[in-house]
């Protein structure tokens, strides 16, 4: 089931691939013990094992691509996984043409990769009738340079020519995108990172962004990935968040959970589960 429905807006789950990585490399602070009793939450090989979803949610006419992957497969890496978005934009009878809008979660790499297309030495837009949606703060985090060979490593290739193409649009705090989705800004994972609130004929979701990156998280709070620049903020965001999911019982659409990362948290015997739908 790749798409749902909450209220009028839909969602068709898309993937540009799904990547593995070894625990220790990818969750560093967290003692492979640790992970005993998560065992049914990794790979049958034992690692993290990560989709690199997009959305594409249609909303009051509108269609809105959130996050866009890792990008073209580079030539010398044929082994690498990724770079499927296009492949499933046609298994879905989409084209790049169809996207009103590009809503970045955040600017981390796997998020921003089919930005544009390279053609002869020129950047064009991948979605030529989109306006392209990304935070302030993550704007100004891409350029920071003790964080862009680090943090943002495609962000010159990727992000940066949008703004002489005039085609970026900042969100700043809470930011209407439509009359039924709104982003919220969810930190610590990247400074300017935001999540995006549905709210549609009295049933509301959660595009969660990076968040969650594995479903151990969602009772182990605490852990942090080596990619939550912030691991204090990122805490924090990820407690409060989780309570609220459960709380107001909030369809969650998960960039990195596995496809198509729909679900639910639920409590079972006084412990948070992921559900999918
Ligand atoms: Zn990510």
């Amino acid at each position: 089931m790749d798409r749902i429905t909450i209220g009028n807006v839909e969602i068709t789950a898309l993937s540009d691939g799904v990547l593995e990585f070894d625990l220790c490399n990818f969750f560093p602070a967290i003692p492979q013990e640790s992970w005993l009793s998560y065992r049914d939450h990794l790979s049958p090989e034992g690692n993290v094992s990560l989709n690199v979803a997009s959305y594409l949610i249609r909303s009051d006419g509108r269609n809105i691509l959130v996050d866009t992957g890792l990008g073209p497969k580079p030539a010398d890496a044929p082994e690498t996984p990724w770079g499927e978005l296009m492949h499933d934009f046609q298994a879905h009878a989409l084209s790049p043409n169809d996207v009103d809008m590009v809503v970045m979660t955040h600017l981390h790499r796997d998020h921003v990769g089919w930005n544009l297309l390279s053609q002869d030495g020129k950047y064009v837009p991948t979605f030529p009738n989109a306006r392209y949606y990304m935070s302030q703060i993550d704007w100004e985090a891409c350029h920071n340079p003790d964080l862009v060979e680090t943090r943002f490593p495609n962000a010159p290739d990727c992000v940066w020519p949008l703004a002489e193409m005039g085609l970026i649009e900042f969100m700043e705090g809470e930011h209407s995108l439509t009359s039924e989705l709104t982003t919220i800004p969810t930190p610590g994972h990247t400074p300017g990172h935001m999540s995006i609130m549905i709210n549609s004929q009295g049933q509301r979701g959660l595009v969660l962004g990076d968040v969650l990156h594995n479903t151990a998280q969602i009772q182990e709070l605490e852990w942090c990935s080596r990619a939550d620049i912030d691991p204090a903020v990122a805490q924090a965001t990820r407690r409060s968040l989780v309570d609220k999911i459960e709380q107001e019982d909030l369809t969650v659409v998960a960039v990195h959970l596995p496809k198509p990362g729909f679900g639910k948290i639920v409590r079972s015997e006084g412990r948070r589960y992921w559900q999918s739908l």
